[in-house]
C-alpha cells in the first residue's frame, strides 16, 4: 500500500510464470479458474502466460531474460514459495539486480502446498487465504515492500571445519530451517499431494524419531533485548525503529550501477575472525532452528505473528536440548508443534530478534560428523556453516 501504483510502467505486462507441479499439481486449474479472469478481464492486465517445464526453469529464464524491467511491470508465480524462491535467484544474479528490484513487483497466487507468502499477504489484507484474494491484491496493483536476506554458504563438504571458503550467495525472502522442522518439511515433499497436511503427518513421524543436532548459532541481538520479545503493537512499532531505513533508502544511488556485483553488507563478521563481543552464542544440541521473515511459514503455521513483512527482522526461534527452561522432551516437541497453528510459541523455544546471525553444525558427540537439513524458503541447499544479513524492505510484492 505504502507504494501505489500508476506511471508510464502500469501498461507493461505481468509475466505469469506457472508451475504444474506445484502442490497436488492444479496450478493451471486454478489460475484459468478465477485469477486470470480477476487480473485479465476484470482488471485490464496484460500477461504473458509460461508454463514451466522443469525446476529452474523460472530461474534461468529471469537470469537471461533481456532487459527485463523494460518488458514487464512484474512477475507473478503460480506455485508455492518455491518458485519465488527460483524468481528471487534469478533476478538477484542479472547485473541489472538493483534496477530490476527496484522497479519490478513480485506476486504470488497460492498454487502449492507451501504458501507462506501468499498467506501473509492476504492476512496482511485482512482477506480470507484463497487465489481470488491473492489475484485481487495483485490485480489493485499496489506493492509495498518485503524484507529479503542475503546468505552467505561456507565450506559446504565441511561444515564443522568453521567458516572459511564462501561458497555463494543467496536470497531468502521466508526462511531458513535447520534440524528436525528442515526434516519435517524437506521430508514430508514426497507428500506434496497432501497440500499442508504432509507438515502434520511427518510432523508427528519425527516427534517419535526424534534426532538431536550439534551446533552453534551466534546472532546480533536487537538493540533492547527484553522489548524486542515483548508482543505488543506498540513494541512492534520499536521494532521497526530500531531496525533502521530500507535497504533502498540507504543506497539510493545505487539504481543504474552495473559495477555492484551484488548488496552491500555491514553486519555480517569476518569468518575466522573472533565474533564482535556484543554478539550472543548459544552452542549445544538442539532440536531445530528456523527463522521466518513473514508471520506465516506455510499456508497454516503462524510461526512469526509478531513480524511483519518489512519490520527489518530475522525472526530467530530455537529449541535447545538443555536451556534455562529445561530439558526438551518429545511431548514438549509435540506441544511446541501443535502451537505453530496459533503462532503460540511455548517458553522452551527461545525467541532472538535478530539482523544478523550465524549458524555452523558441528559434529554430534560422537565427533562424526553426521549431515542433517537445511532449507532456504522451503528448498534444502547444502548442509553448511552460513550467515546471513537482513536487507530491510528489499523487494517490492502486490499487497492491500
Ligand atoms: P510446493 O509448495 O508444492 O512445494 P513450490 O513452488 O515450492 O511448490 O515448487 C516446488 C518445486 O518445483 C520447486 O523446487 C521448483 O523449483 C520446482 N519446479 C518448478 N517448475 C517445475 C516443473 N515444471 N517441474 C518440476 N518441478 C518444478
Ligand atoms: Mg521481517
Amino acid at each position: 500500500a505504502a507504494l501505489g501504483r500508476g506511471g508510464p510502467r502500469e501498461n507493461l505486462p505481468l509475466l505469469v510464470l506457472i508451475n504444474p507441479h506445484a502442490g497436488a499439481g492444479s496450478a493451471q486449474t486454478m489460475w484459468r479458474n478465477g485469477p486470470m479472469s480477476i487480473i485479465c478481464a476484470d482488471a485490464g492486465h496484460n500477461v504473458k502466460v509460461v508454463v514451466t517445464d522443469r525446476a529452474n526453469h523460472a530461474f534461468e529464464l529471469v537470469r537471461s531474460h533481456e532487459d527485463l524491467c523494460a518488458a514487464y511491470k512484474g512477475i507473478v508465480t503460480v506455485s508455492g514459495d518455491g518458485l519465488v524462491y527460483e524468481v528471487l535467484q534469478g533476478v538477484m544474479q542479472r547485473a541489472d539486480w538493483a534496477r530490476c528490484m527496484q522497479t519490478l513487483t513480485f506476486g504470488v497466487l497460492p498454487g502449492g502446498s507451501g504458501n507462506g507468502l501468499a498467506k501473509s499477504l492476504n492476512d496482511e489484507a485482512s482477506l480470507a487465504h484463497c487465489a481470488e484474494s491473492s489475484a485481487f491484491l495483485i490485480a489493485k496493483g499496489n506493492a509495498e515492500l518485503l524484507d529479503v536476506a542475503a546468505v552467505d554458504i561456507y565450506n559446504a563438504d565441511h561444515p564443522s571445519q568453521g567458516m572459511h571458503q564462501k561458497v555463494r550467495r543467496i536470497y531468502s525472502f521466508l526462511s531458513l530451517e535447520w534440524a528436525m522442522i528442515a526434516d519435517i518439511d524437506i521430508g514430508s515433499e514426497y507428500m506434496r499431494s497432501l497440500g499442508a497436511l504432509r507438515f502434520q503427518i511427518e510432523g508427528v513421524k519425527r516427534a517419535i524419531f526424534t534426532r538431536k543436532y550439534s551446533g552453534r548459532i551466534s546472532y546480533l541481538p536487537c538493540s533492547d533485548d527484553e522489548s524486542m520479545s515483548a508482543r505488543t503493537p506498540k513494541d512492534l512499532s520499536d521494532h521497526e525503529q530500531a531496525a533502521g531505513p530500507s535497504y533502498w533508502t540507504e543506497h539510493a544511488d545505487l539504481i543504474d550501477d552495473l559495477a555492484a556485483e551484488s548488496p552491500h553488507l555491514n553486519l555480517l563478521p569476518e569468518p575466522g575472525a573472533p565474533l564482535p563481543s556484543h554478539w550472543k552464542t548459544a552452542e549445544g544440541k538442539f532440536w531445530c532452528m528456523w527463522n521466518c521473515n513473514v508471520p506465516w511459514m506455510t499456508g497454516t503455521d503462524l510461526v512469526a505473528k509478531d513480524s511483519t513483512v518489512a519490520d527489518g527482522l530475522i525472526q530467530l526461534n530455537f529449541l535447545r536440548d538443555e536451556s534455562p527452561h529445561g530439558k526438551m522432551s518429545r511431548w514438549k516437541f509435540v506441544v511446541f508443534l501443535l502451537g505453530l497453528e496459533t503462532g503460540d510459541h511455548p517458553s522452551y523455544c527461545e525467541m532472538a530478534p535478530t539482523q544478523a546471525y550465524r549458524l555452523e553444525p558441528l559434529p554430534g558427540l560422537d565427533g562424526r560428523n553426521r549431515k542433517g537439513i537445511i532449507a532456504i524458503d522451503g528448498e534444502e541447499i547444502e548442509y553448511s556453516a552460513l550467515q546471513m544479513q537482513n536487507m530491510r524492505g528489499f523487494m517490492r510484492v502486490y499487497s492491500h
